[in-house]
């Protein structure tokens, strides 16, 4: 999946498992305001394992595709969360790449049964060249894959793909999946510094979008502690350049602070704990999220860093807060 991957540590990789939490947040969305998290995968299972990935190394680069956790159970779990909170979006995302679950089809269309939110999917696009994986996501109201290269080496560098895989392929699946897909096709463009921030890497992706045609073209960097200190962020005025030159569709994806959210109701510290094991987060992130003042979450946090359950994390001149039990590179997508 793409940028914003969220790890879930108390997932086993045992698809009957009814203890699990599928279901996080809402959290802030920098894309999507405020955005109620489905994870369907296992921590950590992918197609890729990117530099930039919020959610640690992947420790099973796989293509298979499986039902890793139950339907029913996930559709359950988000009709209860709704009880409580009132999110902008609902987004299959998590601890890994979200097509890979066989049964994401039935997600869709069982959390649509339960709810009139847009479900958005975030998706590293690696496996739309499978015309049944296209099959399985049409009926999502919003898809976002991920684009870092026109290049073969520079692809291979930052998503360090399963090697079956070819960008060649990828980028044919794509084009397509927006010729099937009548929803909004959100194309992130995820820009590491010294990476594919090059005049070359930056024409060279304009003509592969130009020819996928996306609704719009999300500008990203990396805000959050890597998976490979590798990965480095473009500072504001480059993100700007590359902007304007993408065209009226392009935008840097704006810190969830600016964006509209909605609200929640009720939260209990272990809705704190399990956000912080997912990804990352700042304290306005978790004020935000939470709908309570800075200081009243400062006070929460303290608690927490002293009994232990939570550290932080520098990054690039910011605080990041993180669970323990986190599945988190020390070092951050
Ligand atoms: S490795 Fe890449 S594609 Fe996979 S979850 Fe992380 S950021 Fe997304």
């Amino acid at each position: 999946m793409n940028s914003t991957n969220q790890t879930n540590p108390t997932n086993s990789t045992n698809p009957t498992n009814s203890t699990n939490s599928h279901v996080f947040g809402p959290v802030p969305s920098r894309r999507l305001g405020l955005s109620l998290g489905v994870d369907l995968i296992p921590a950590k299972t992918c197609t890729f394992d990117c530099l930039y990935c919020q959610a640690g190394k992947t420790t099973d680069r796989t293509l298979k595709t499986r039902s890793f956790v139950p339907v029913d159970e996930v559709v359950s779990q988000v009709e209860k969360r709704l009880l409580q909170c009132e999110p902008d979006v609902i987004t299959l995302a998590g601890s890994g790449e979200p097509t890979l679950h066989s049964e994401i089809d039935q997600v869709i269309e069982g959390i649509k049964a339960v709810s009139g939110t847009s479900v958005a999917l975030l998706t590293n696009g690696s496996l739309f060249w499978d015309r049944e994986i296209r099959r399985r996501v049409l009926r999502a109201d919003i898809v976002m894959p991920t684009l870092v290269s026109a290049f073969d080496e520079t692809f291979r560098t930052i998503h360090r793909p399963h090697p079956e895989l070819a960008l060649e392929t990828i980028v044919g699946g794509l084009k397509r999946f927006r010729n099937e897909y009548n929803g909004e096709l959100f194309l992130e463009v995820v820009l590491l510094a010294g990476i594919n921030d090059t005049e070359k890497e930056v024409e060279g992706l304009k003509a592969l979008i130009d020819g996928i045609s996306p609704e719009k073209i999300h500008l990203n960097t990396v805000a959050r502690p890597p998976s490979d200190s590798r990965a480095k962020s473009l500072d504001r005025e480059r993100l700007e350049e590359i902007m304007l030159f993408f065209g009226e569709k392009a935008e840097i994806v704006v810190d969830a602070s600016a964006v509209k959210r909605g609200s929640i109701k009720d939260s209990l510290a272990g809705d704190l704990l399990d956000m912080m094991r997912r990804r990352p987060l700042r304290l306005i992130d978790i004020a935000d999220s939470l709908g309570r003042p800075v200081d009243h979450v400062e006070d929460l946090i303290k608690g927490f860093l002293i009994k232990g359950d939570v550290r932080k994390q520098e990054h690039s001149g910011e605080i990041f807060y993180l669970s323990r039990e986190a599945n988190v590179h020390k070092g951050r997508k």
